[in-house]
């Protein structure tokens, strides 16, 4: 004897097919209300993954804060350090310094040469190249 009832895959109703082999539900409603539960356990599911995703984006952002956070402290603290350590000579001249610099060779004593009428001492001004008293 041929199997002619068939079993509603939503409703779980037996059925006489139209359409044999093609057909899975009793009805049209049946078929669209499975087809609604199946799309939205889907929509639900990826939302819960988004979720996951969202959750684990947020838990990295956080340790990469801190581990910004961190670095810059680690870096503050090497300069820090560094600084404290480094010897006076080797430090790297800054602007400040060459300024200094400049203004402790520019002028030379010449010994040679005497005081001017005000008694001012005769320099050598070795940016203008030029004699002047001080
Ligand atoms: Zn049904």
């Amino acid at each position: 004897m041929e199997p002619r009832m068939y079993v509603c895959e939503y409703c779980k109703k037996e059925y006489l097919p139209k359409r044999r082999r093609v057909q899975k539900f009793c009805s049209d409603s049946c078929r669209v209300r499975k087809h609604q539960l199946k799309s939205s356990k889907i929509s639900k599911e990826l939302s819960l993954k988004e979720n996951i995703v969202q959750k684990e984006k947020t838990k990295i952002e956080a340790v990469s804060f801190a581990g910004v956070g961190n670095a810059a402290l680690g870096n503050l603290a090497v300069k820090t350090l560094s600084t404290l350590f480094t010897k006076e000579e080797n430090k790297p001249a800054t602007k400040g310094d060459i300024l200094k610099l400049t203004k402790l060779i520019r002028y030379q004593e010449i010994r040679n040469l005497s005081k001017d009428l005000l008694g001012k001492k005769p320099f050598f001004d070795s940016f203008l190249c030029i004699v002047v008293y001080k």
